[in-house]
């Protein structure tokens, strides 16, 4: 059993960057700086809580001003390292603008920051929450940025990167820190403890990594609670004491009554589970993660995809249909993107599950006896589709669980769900109305308040979009690290923009016309853009900075006319689409392409989607002829309707300003 002493994440903090867990692309720029002797006197560090912003800053902090540096990494050994790793470094100075709103503070590294440092190279004034300053303490701070002397490094952190002033901003290279991935925050915890001299199983860190939503903090601190109840072991129902969450076997069973139809089951659980206090958010991530392997494993019958799954959990699960995974992961992954820490999430996860069941057997009655097995991307899209070979096999032959008792209570049942689901889709609409007609109100009580401070809004983010290319542009020697650190501030930048959406008919109407010569020919363009050196470097660093939107995203499919790029996330296939829209940019990937082509950029779940839709119309003989289509016509109409919706917010605005909004009563 843990003794009380130092937290985990305390006594665990990284003091190298060796050591850090995660944040490779930040690393890798940062240790370039080190080594060729070239930082940047003021960086930025945003990102959510917990991702080890003050980590990366402390390590850089004494990086900068070890005597040894090694490659670009510090000794640990002189005696600026030592100083450093005791917290007595006479020129490393911490201020946590969150208890002060620092005035003073700011105007004391004025009068300092003059001086030259004790031992080391620089004096690195380290401010964490920094978005919590005062106006005058910015005021002060932007002073000390505008001439810095040749020895000062700043390093500032925030969680909330949209209250920075954009002087500020601009005055900084910014790091955006993403949540840790699943394997870097598992082998981190396994490396504690080990040096705790604990067992965990691999099924509590994966049920950790869940809970602590990618914060390394919080996922210390479950452990550290662990370990204070546990001796030596921690198994899964050592979690299941203190946090009520379904074991694997649960899950697979969840799964399989779904599979089978088993609407009963999966109630009985839903209801235990509740008044046990499960959390249900958890439980949906923990569950797509499952079918996640279902389907991987049934794409490729290869053992080596499965991370929370034994090739024996997969016994009844493998005989439900692909498209059945789909369906379910699908319905899951809304469910939780819609209720995500609210308190109707076990309500409509439910639902949901339920919802999935009833579409599986209004499926298997419409298609008796077939199943899609087993099909390729690549066959789907780089042939001609209408060469396409889909394996057609009879379902029969998977499972031999269709017996009568199951039939009997499907008809017993199924009304029921569609009650319930009628009613909630009822609900939900006048819920939504509601809201909708609150939403307005307010906003225009908003545009109303903040007309003046919308123009400010809007030069900030110009100036923040400028900070984000100049950055790179400062450097000649590009590396993919830079690339990728420049796409993730561009998609912060971003996140307030709405992008044009990309209709699914569109996106069928190119399938039936893509070739596998032309997506050959587009693909290797786009590599080429992103070719490395032997050192690492971006051969064509020019494009690459004018073209890092695509960096990372594939091309699925390509016609004569279009072509569809398919990206890991959303918040990437957004940016892409904002990109397109510019006729600038737009024209600059056409010459590289040697022609006009429309682009729809969509992310790796619409993608599935699509590939569902794709497959059912193909079965049932059902494609669309196809359409050509105008490029030019295409982005024109995008722009029109684009300009119509800046027309109706104007409008809004107008009547906001016309009628006096506070005296409108809610709710007539
Ligand atoms: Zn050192």
């Amino acid at each position: 059993m843990m003794e009380n002493k130092k937290s985990l994440y305390r006594t665990y903090r990284p003091s190298t960057f060796k050591a850090l867990a995660g944040h490779k692309n930040i690393v890798d720029i940062l240790v370039k700086q080190l080594k060729e002797n070239k930082i940047s006197h003021a960086v930025l560090f945003a990102g959510q809580r917990g991702t080890g912003k003050t980590s990366v800053a402390r390590i850089f902090a004494k990086s900068a001003n070890c005597t040894n540096l090694a490659d670009g990494f510090c000794c640990e050994k002189c005696e600026n390292c030592f100083s450093a790793n005791n917290n007595s470094a006479p020129d490393i100075f911490e201020i946590d603008a969150a208890s002060n709103n620092g005035v003073d503070e700011i105007r004391g590294i004025k009068n300092n920051v003059s001086t030259l440092p004790v031992l080391g190279k620089y004096k690195v004034y380290i401010i964490d929450e920094v978005h919590m300053l005062t106006k005058g303490a910015f005021n002060a701070l932007l002073k000390t940025l505008e001439e810095p002397p040749a020895h000062a490094l700043f390093i500032l952190a925030t969680t909330e990167y949209a209250k920075i002033p954009a002087t500020i901003i601009s005055r900084c290279q910014t790091f955006n820190f993403q949540k840790i991935d699943k394997s870097s925050l598992k082998d981190r915890l396994k490396l504690i403890s080990k040096e705790e001299k604990y067992i965990v199983s691999e099924e509590v860190l994966n049920e950790i990594f869940y809970l602590s939503e990618g914060s390394l903090r919080d996922a210390l601190n479950i452990l550290e609670q662990l370990m204070i109840v546990n001796d030596s072991e921690i198994n899964i129902e050592s979690l299941k004491a203190i946090f009520y969450i379904a074991t694997k076997h649960e899950k697979i069973a969840i799964i399989e009554s779904i599979i089978n139809g088993e609407f009963e089951r999966v109630i009985n659980y839903f209801e235990k589970a509740d008044g046990q206090g499960m959390d249900f958010d958890v439980f949906a991530l923990s569950l797509i993660e499952i079918i996640k392997e279902v389907i991987e494993y049934k794409l490729t019958n290869n053992v080596d995809f499965l991370r929370v799954l034994e090739k024996d959990d997969l016994k009844v699960i493998q005989l439900s249909s692909l498209e059945t995974m789909f369906r379910l992961a699908d319905n899951l992954s809304e469910a939780y993107a819609k209720t995500k820490g609210t308190t109707v999430s076990f309500n409509y996860l439910l639902i949901s599950l339920l919802k999935s069941v009833a579409d599986i057997k209004v499926k298997d009655k419409n298609q008796p006896t077939h199943s899609i097995e087993k099909t390729e991307e690549t066959k789907i899209m780089g042939e001609d589709s209408q060469k396409t070979n889909i394996k057609i096999i009879n379902v029969e032959e998977e499972g031999k669980d269709t017996s009568q008792e199951k039939v009997d209570f499907e008809s017993k049942t199924s009304i029921d769900t569609k009650n319930i689901q009628e009613q909630t889709y009822k609900d939900s609409m006048t819920e939504r109305k509601v809201n909708e007609n609150l939403e307005k109100l307010l906003e225009s009580q908003n545009q109303l308040n903040n007309l003046k401070q919308e123009s400010r809004i809007i030069d900030n983010s110009i100036n923040k979009k400028d900070e984000a290319t100049k950055i790179v542009n400062e450097s000649t020697t590009l590396l993919l690290s830079e690339l990728a650190n420049l796409q993730s501030l561009e998609i912060l930048n971003n996140s307030d923009q709405e992008s044009h959406s990309v209709e699914l008919s569109n996106i069928i109407n190119l399938l039936v016309g893509a070739k596998k010569e032309f997506r050959d020919l587009i693909d290797k363009k786009i590599a080429q853009w992103f070719e490395l050196d032997e050192n690492n470097k971006l051969i064509h660093s020019e494009k690459a900075q004018v073209f890092f939107p695509f960096y990372k995203a594939k091309v699925s499919a390509v016609s004569k006319q279009e072509i569809l790029i398919k990206c890991d996330d959303f918040a990437q296939a957004k940016l892409l689409c904002l990109k397109l829209e510019n006729r600038e940019f737009r024209q600059k990937v056409f010459k590289e392409f040697g022609r006009e082509f429309i682009i729809y950029a969509i992310d790796s779940n619409k993608w599935e989607d699509v590939k569902i839709e794709f497959k059912n119309l193909k079965v049932r003989n059902s494609l669309p002829t196809r359409i050509e289509v105008g490029v030019f016509e295409y982005y024109d109409s995008l722009a029109k309707s684009k300009l119509e919706k800046t027309l109706n917010n104007d409008l809004i605005e107008g009547a906001a300003k016309i009628f006096d909004i506070e005296e409108i009563e809610i709710g007539e």
